[in-house]
């Protein structure tokens, strides 16, 4: 047994709001871990200490999924802006927190909900066509003030 697909899209919905996420049957609190995957999707896993349940989401599963569209260059550089003194700023897409992500000599925004990175700007000048599942790989380091465990797949 586990949830329906409504209650599934409830689910990711309310954690991507950063919301405390309940089980829709009993109201227990559910425990979540996101891992980023390789290749740019995510596995969020949910479970409920209350029924049991549990279930795996990646993003085919978010009732948003439709409405997801890539970063215009605007977006980024106010996206850019804002990040550098909030360290966070809503996505612009699928209004989940962007966060930025320091790595070795530069920092990339990234939003793990629908999949945009301000790499694919750069990326876009050499690879013509390149959409959500040709993501490039990145591996940040921390999550600033992340409220969920993230676990990096290697
Ligand atoms: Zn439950
Ligand atoms: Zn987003």
């Amino acid at each position: 047994m586990t949830w329906s697909t409504i209650q599934s899209h409830h689910i990711v919905e309310q954690f991507w709001r950063n919301a405390g996420v309940r089980c829709p049957d009993d109201n227990g609190p559910l425990k979540l871990k996101l891992r980023t995957l390789q290749g740019g999707d995510y596995e969020l896993h949910a479970e409920c200490p209350v029924c049991g349940k549990s279930k795996e989401f990646r993003r085919g599963d978010d009732p948003q999924r439709r409405l997801f569209r890539r970063w215009t260059a605007d977006e980024i550089r106010s996206l850019d802006r804002a990040t550098r003194e909030l360290r966070s700023s809503p996505c612009p897409v699928c209004s989940a927190q962007v966060q930025r992500y320091p790595m070795s000599c530069l920092s990339i925004l990234r939003c793990i909900r629908c999949g945009n990175s301000d790499q694919w700007l750069q990326l876009d000048s050499r690879i013509e066509g390149a959409g959500v599942a040709d993501a490039p790989l990145v591996q940040p380091r921390t999550l600033a003030r992340a409220r969920f465990s993230v676990v990096e797949s290697r």
